[in-house]
């Protein structure tokens, strides 16, 4: 089964904004883009989608630098 993410943070709270001239609109409730490029991914592979998201979003992170 294919779910919807969004592409910045992987979220998958992302709904659809209708009537826009833009066609196609999508909104992330978490972080708040807005865009109408988002991920589609099989459900399997959405946690291996995660890990990798948040490795690139751990710049800032201390917790993990301890290793
Ligand atoms: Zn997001």
């Amino acid at each position: 089964m294919k779910i919807k993410i969004c592409p910045r943070c992987g979220s998958t709270r992302i709904y659809y904004l209708n009537g826009m001239i833009t066609g196609e609109v999508y909104k992330c409730e978490e972080c708040g883009y807005i865009g109408s490029f988002i991920l589609e991914i099989d459900e399997k592979d959405y946690e291996k989608f995660l890990k990798e998201i948040r490795n690139k979003n751990q710049t800032s992170g201390p917790s993990d630098h301890h290793q």
